[in-house]
């Protein structure tokens, strides 16, 4: 094939994919939405973190068991679908026990969001604190209300929770007939056209989906339809019909209705993906121009998951194409080193018995075993070198000392202190507070806590011991602010060692309000506001 025809050929597979990633507060319903797009579409693959050789067998075996039972195996990093005729890329972000920094790092390799709230619940702290990422980043939203089954708040309450509490204006694409608990089916609020929506018998297939006449459906849902027209004619007065370009630029958000559980409102939204949802794109680089997706090969990592397991080192490095064709076994180049990279381990993490990937195109992502050489946010590339911005550090919640007790030791504590940090696998910060030099390890979720300690054990033959600080929140602040802050009691400011940033913690935010009351011009910036 001449290298123009391969170029075309990337910009057309480019332009089919949708990469996205649902930001949801645990229980909302992620797992279950998985599996119900799944369902509707077809699994082409799924990038996993494999723990050992068994495992890929056991990957394989719950693709299986997915058929039976629509079970989703917990250690998937991205899951491929096709639908109709588009390639979809859903990254998961780790909620539960998992939520850590790398889940808001998924928000870095995505080109789009489903916002997925719990009818019942609105707008939860894990949800905020995802979408407040998505809007740093300037990521469309679509936003997804399930749970409509059963019973929960008004659908207007939940368009005014929206735009008053994060400013995004909702422009819903389907509306409800049926408050929560009565759910009869959806209006297209662009075509007009009512489907009625009802779960399949037991619920595991696709939802029973019929189109009805304005008349039938008035006849057959009385008050219910009566009170839909008039919230629709609500909501043309104020003008929340959707505006791709405002969709686009993160102003607005499309919304649907549906409840994942009983497949209703899934393929409406898949649907929307593929019609709506931006492809993979040209994406800004360091040198300030934006590397078209059919420039030669480049990619960035996002996530590295590490092998808990003693015997072997072993990690697998997740890449989100972001230009050009991907073969496996190519030859690319590292850019932090400048160093050859060989690919040739791609194929080992990809699951569904086929265990190659041998190719892949921009948005999708590649799992890369046993590269021990990269680090986050690291760029590979082939032909000319191009550099992805440094991937942000993000507001740690969780905080402790870290201490040896074995002074021989004391080389390979640094190190491995070192190492965690370059990997990011935890924040590491210094504080002047602490006059004997000792380390303060800062994480968004606990588990990076224990990722970090077992692999000081494990990798750096360490054992230490932590001294949870009474701290939760923590904003970036100026050399000014550490001025201010210096007669506060129970307040402490520290460095990140990482890009020597000031990090100004509390240990509450109304502790943070109060202080930052008393002192006018502190700067505080890079709070996740979830509050
Ligand atoms: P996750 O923590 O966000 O992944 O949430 P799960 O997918 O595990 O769902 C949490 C709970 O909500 C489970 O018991 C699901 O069966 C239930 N659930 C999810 N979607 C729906 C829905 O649309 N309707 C109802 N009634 N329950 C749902």
């Amino acid at each position: 094939m001449s290298s123009a025809a391969t170029t075309a050929g990337v910009g057309v597979q480019a332009a089919k994919r949708r990469t996205f990633a649902v930001i949801s507060h645990p229980d909302a319903g992620k797992s279950t939405m998985t599996e119900a797009l799944a369902l509707h579409a077809r699994v082409i693959g799924q990038a996993g973190a494999v723990h050992g050789k068994g495992d890929r067998r056991g990957v394989v075996s719950d693709w299986m068991a997915m058929e039976q039972e629509r079970g989703i195996s917990v250690t998937s990093a991205a899951l491929q679908f096709s639908y109709r005729d588009t390639v979809i890329n859903l990254l998961d972000t780790p909620g539960h026990a998992d939520f850590s920094e790398d889940t808001y790092r998924v928000i870095t390799a995505v080109d789009s969001a489903v916002m997925l709230l719990d009818a019942a619940k609105g707008l939860e702290p894990q949800t905020l604190k995802l979408f407040e990422v998505c809007r740093q980043r300037g990521i469309p939203v679509i936003t997804f209300i399930n749970k409509w089954d059963r019973p929960g708040n008004d659908a207007l309450a939940l368009m005014d929770e929206i735009e008053q509490r994060i400013g995004l204006k909702p422009t819903p694409l389907t509306w409800p007939v049926g408050i929560a608990g009565h759910f009869h089916g959806v209006i297209d609020r662009r075509t007009g056209v009512f489907t009625r929506m009802q779960r399949s018998p037991g619920g595991a297939d696709l939802a029973i989906e019929e189109d009805m006449t304005v008349e039938e459906a008035a006849e057959r849902f009385g008050a219910d339809w009566t009170t839909a027209t008039e919230e629709l004619e609500l909501l043309e007065m104020t003008g929340a019909d959707h505006d791709q370009e405002a969709f686009l630029a993160a102003t607005t958000t499309p919304v649907l209705f549906g409840a994942a559980v009983a497949n209703l409102g899934v393929r409406q939204l898949l649907n929307v993906l593929v019609e709506l949802a931006p492809p993979a794109t040209a994406r800004p680089t360091t040198a300030g121009t934006d590397q078209p997706v059919d420039a030669p090969f480049s990619g960035f990592v996002f996530k590295i998951q590490a092998n808990m397991n003693k015997a072997h080192r072993d990690q697998v490095a997740f890449m989100r194409v972001c230009s050009g064709k991907f073969e496996r076994g190519m030859v690319v180049t590292h850019g932090g080193t400048g160093k050859p990279f060989t690919t040739k381990y791609a194929q080992q993490i990809f699951g569904q018995g086929r265990d190659t990937i041998d190719e892949a195109f921009p948005g999708d992502v590649v799992g890369l075993v046993n590269a021990t050489a990269l680090g986050i946010g690291d760029t590979l590339y082939a032909g000319r070198p191009v550099r992805y911005p440094a991937l942000p550090s993000f507001p740690p919640e969780h905080f402790a000392a870290v201490r040896t007790d074995d002074t021989s030791a004391y080389k390979r504590f640094r190190r491995g202190i070192e190492q965690l940090d370059a990997e990011g696998v935890i924040q590491v910060l210094r504080s002047e507070q602490r006059g004997d030099g000792t380390p303060v390890f800062a994480a968004v979720g606990p588990m990076q806590f224990e990722v970090a300690t077992h692999r000081l054990e494990a990798e750096f033959g360490v054992r230490v011991k932590l001294e949870f600080l009474p701290y939760e929140i923590a904003a970036v602040t100026d050399a000014a602010g550490r001025e201010m802050l210096r007669g506060e009691s129970n307040v402490e400011v520290m460095t990140r060692v990482r890009d020597d940033a000031l990090l100004a913690v509390f240990q509450h935010r109304w502790r943070m309000r109060t202080v930052a009351g008393r002192h006018p011009g502190l700067r505080l910036d890079g709070v996740l506001d979830a509050g």
